[in-house]
């Protein structure tokens, strides 16, 4: 990859203390044993950021074990304990807001006000994990039997794992161990290869809040042994449930290996999200909506609106008003003024979007803004819109995780459904209506875990947060997220 000169996020720090370039197991920051490192790349300059261990199956085993003796105090210490540490570690991060988006912004490449908003989500699942602790509430049954009591309590499972991708590198973090700890289990998480800066910043936090050491390991390794270290979690018997945000590919093959061990899966996959503009729509909510779920983050997230429906009569009024909007996006690196575009994460990532285009034009579609790597080189690629996509192609039958927009017209609401369920995704779906009998057929048709309505924007702790279909299975965030870490103990009282 070309270096381009640009300064790094990295060196605007202020407490260099987050910045760590080692592991963390059992309270400590530890190499790999060989000493081996890989690098972290800043996606907008190419130049290397950081050097972290290349962890194996042997220290992945040390932090299993670490995190098994953890588990001995940490699950039976009170609820109310656990909250406090996590509302301390909250607290931390918001007042670390402007490092941890630094580091974020340099390994990840979002610009820093979207890096900003990624940290007070974060901060937002230790926050409401917290307050949840002390409410895992067990049940009392009224006995069939003479003679008998019936409780149900919740406990923690032992404990867990964690597997994170690179789009959200802080919060993916917090939204998998933010419950697991509240509940009272233990873990070790292994983040993305690309984005390991973030989930060290977390832990140097987690000691600074009076986490016990143990509780949360982070195990750091390049994406060639991403797999061993996957299956020397899995095949552990000591992992109760695993915790996954990434590709349907990968979520499988975890929930297989998980098969072996009868190990808990909450999986966080793929999406295809359909934005469906109808003729009765407000056309100016449904643009802004393409900003937070087209354009932030470059269209590299789960729930970004991947197929952009319009209804025939209000097509080219949309698509005239979206081509200016795109138009006018500042493409830059994370760190400059007014930046609203950053770079994609690597070139595997430029090279699918350019692969969708390409595919899109070979079958008629038509290019109306962008569609080329940008001036800038790297890995900035232009804001996109192009007309005349169908269900076919490949942009709309897989997530392609940049800038684009490809549109789809489309007659009746029955089409539009038939379409934006024609897909074996089901993570969130957008529409735009102001039809109320419509926003009720609609909403209830969409096969999706998340229906939003006028809006593009659906994500905040106190919502459940998850998929149907191939996208996966659990929920993250809110009430229920706490549910998936806990397990269910019916206890009996005979002889009374
Ligand atoms: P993406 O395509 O968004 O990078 P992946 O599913 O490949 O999504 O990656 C998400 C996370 O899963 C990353 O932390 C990555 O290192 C990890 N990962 C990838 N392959 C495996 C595997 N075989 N076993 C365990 N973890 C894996």
């Amino acid at each position: 990859m070309t270096t381009i000169e640009t300064s790094s996020a990295l060196d605007l720090l202020e407490d260099r203390e987050l910045l760590r370039e080692l592991a963390f197991v059992n309270g400590e920051w530890v190499g790999a044993d060989d000493g081996g490192t890989f690098e972290v790349r800043d996606p907008a300059s190419g130049r290397v950021l950081a050097e972290v261990p290349v962890f194996g199956a042997t220290e992945t085993t040390r932090a299993l074990d670490a995190a098994g003796a953890a588990f001995e105090t940490w699950g039976t210490t009170l609820a109310k304990e656990r909250a406090a540490i996590l509302r301390r570690w909250a607290d931390l991060m918001r007042d670390n807001s402007e490092d941890l988006s630094l580091i974020l912004t340099a390994e990840q490449g979002k610009p820093l006000s979207e890096s900003r908003g990624e940290v007070e989500y974060a901060a937002s699942f230790l926050e409401w994990f917290g307050e949840e602790a002390k409410r895992v509430y067990g049940d009392v049954i009224p006995t069939p039997m003479e003679g008998r009591r019936i409780v149900v309590f919740k406990e923690p499972l032992g404990v867990t794992g964690g597997i994170t991708p690179w789009n959200f590198p802080s919060a993916m973090v917090t939204r998998k161990c933010a419950p697991a700890v509240a509940a009272g289990n233990t873990m070790v998480l292994k983040p993305a290869e690309q984005t390991p800066l973030s989930a060290l910043a977390v832990c140097v936090l987690a000691e600074r809040a009076g986490l016990p050491p143990g509780v949360l390991n982070v195990v750091t390794t390049p994406a060639e042994k991403a797999q061993e270290v996957g299956e020397t979690m899995t095949s552990d018997p000591r992992l109760r449930m695993l915790g996954f945000t990434g590709s349907t590919e990968v979520g499988k093959l975890l929930m297989k290996q998980c098969a072996d061990t009868v190990t808990k899966v909450s999986l966080e996959l793929g999406g295809n999200a359909p934005f469906i503009v109808f003729e009765d729509a407000d056309l100016e909510l449904a643009l802004g909506a393409m900003q937070s779920c087209k354009y932030r983050n470059s269209g590299q997230t789960c729930i970004s609106a991947n197929r952009i429906l319009v209804q025939e009569s209000v097509h080219d009024e949309f698509v005239a008003m979206l081509t200016d909007y795109a138009a006018g996006l500042v493409v830059g690196s994370g760190t400059e003024e007014g930046s609203q575009i950053g770079p994609l994460i690597d070139q595997q990532g430029l090279d699918k979007v350019e692969r969708h285009i390409a595919n899109a034009l070979e079958s008629g579609a038509e290019i109306v803004v962008g569609g080329s790597p940008h001036d800038r080189g790297g890995l900035f690629f232009q804001p996109t819109v192009l007309t005349g996509v169908s269900p076919e192609m490949d942009m709309s039958c897989e997530e392609t995780f940049g800038p684009v927009a490809g549109i789809i017209p489309f007659r009746t609401e029955e089409e539009a459904i038939a379409i934006a369920n024609d897909t074996p995704y089901g993570l969130c779906a957008y529409f735009f209506t102001k039809d109320l009998a419509r926003a009720w057929r609609v909403g209830e048709a969409l096969e999706a875990g998340i229906v939003g309505l006028n809006t593009g924007f659906v994500s905040t702790e106190v919502a459940p947060f998850g998929g149907v279909k191939q996208s996966g299975i659990g929920r993250e965030g809110s009430k229920y997220g706490i549910e998936e870490w806990v397990d269910t103990k019916y206890f009996t009282f005979a002889g009374l």
